[in-house]
């Protein structure tokens, strides 16, 4: 038996790009691992099969769509084994389609799990690549700490980053899908005038006063530098956001922002004990499902306990 700890992330910045003639956009995409994340335990079995517990897990799916069922196969195809058997229990902490990458962060901890349980080895380079195949946000999560990503999210570079930071995740009740979000950016950019292909949106890059209040472990520049494209987008698809983000803002929050395409709203906090303050307000503010505080960053998927050799 084999479990492995995952992140969640939250894109401290999400520059969205036009449209490209292949339906994708561009991003500049900064991801920041934190705290609150999966479990995925892997044990001998027979075929691939799943389980899931945790506030969310209904909304889980236990079939072959599962990213970690997915993940389960493609490591056993890549390495030629005919018949691979794993059972994947999923202790999931992440919300589900919380713009939070929840099912990536399956997918890679899968990866690494089922690695250590058939005893494969496989480069950290090979295992990149094989997430790369199952999603742009799956990498990620294997590397964890902070990282740019560029393209659709896919090519990482890691960023150098000091200290801890405080964060606070309001929870809401029902998911956002992804491509929903961002087909509500591109009306929004359409209805506005200014257009929504490559062709009339500049390309995005990372911002250098972001990477700065990363690299110097200063929560107040980062607060001033946070961006996410995607958040005019999933405030119009969910108006009840606007009412998170503000509950958070007067509960002390540094500043507020929609993570990744939503729903769940991050609010980076000045310090521990100020994350734990903002995470018991917005519990009772009626605004969210629920709320916590964590922090970050952290390393990307883990081993955390296996079989003494
Ligand atoms: P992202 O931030 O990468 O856009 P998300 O956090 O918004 O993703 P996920 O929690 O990854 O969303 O779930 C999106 C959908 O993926 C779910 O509605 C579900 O149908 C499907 N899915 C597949 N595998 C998983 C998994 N292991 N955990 C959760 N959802 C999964």
């Amino acid at each position: 038996m084999v479990t492995v700890r995952v992140p969640a992330k939250v894109n401290v910045q999400l520059g969205v790009g036009g449209v490209r003639p292949d339906g994708y956009h561009d991003l500049a995409n900064v991801f920041f691992a934190v705290a609150l994340g999966d479990e995925v335990t892997a044990t001998a079995a027979d075929g691939v099969t799943l389980t899931c517990t945790g506030p969310d897990a209904d909304a889980v799916p236990l079939d072959g769509t599962n990213l970690a069922a997915r993940a389960a196969r493609l490591l056993a195809a890549h390495h030629g084994l005919a018949d691979p058997g794993v059972h994947l229990h999923i202790a999931k902490a992440i919300p589900v389609a919380g713009g939070m990458a929840g099912g990536s962060a399956d997918g890679a901890a899968a990866l690494v799990a089922c690695d250590a349980l058939w005893g494969l080895d496989t480069p950290l380079e090979t295992l990149l690549e094989l997430a790369a195949e199952l999603g742009s946000d799956v990498p990620f999560a294997l590397l964890g700490g902070v990282a740019l990503g560029r393209g659709r999210g896919e090519i990482l570079e890691a960023l150098p980053v000091s200290g801890t930071f405080h964060w606070v995740f309001a929870v809401a009740d029902g998911g956002l899908s992804t491509p929903a979000v961002f087909r509500e950016c591109d009306r929004i950019r359409e209805e506005s005038g200014t257009g929504a292909t490559i062709d009339d949106v500049p390309t995005p890059d990372a911002d250098p006063a972001l990477l700065a209040a990363l690299a110097d472990g200063d929560p107040v520049a980062l607060a001033d530098a946070l961006s996410n494209d995607l958040q005019a987008a999933a405030v119009s698809l969910r108006p009840s956001l606007a009412d998170t983000l503000h509950a958070g803002t007067e509960a002390g929050a540094l500043a507020a922002l929609v993570s990744g395409s939503g729903p769940t709203c991050a609010f980076l906090a000045k310090d521990a004990d100020a994350a734990a303050h903002i995470a018991a307000t917005l519990r009772t503010s009626g605004t969210c499902r629920t709320a916590h505080a964590t922090y970050g960053p952290v390393p990307g998927a883990r081993v955390v306990s296996a079989p003494t050799p």
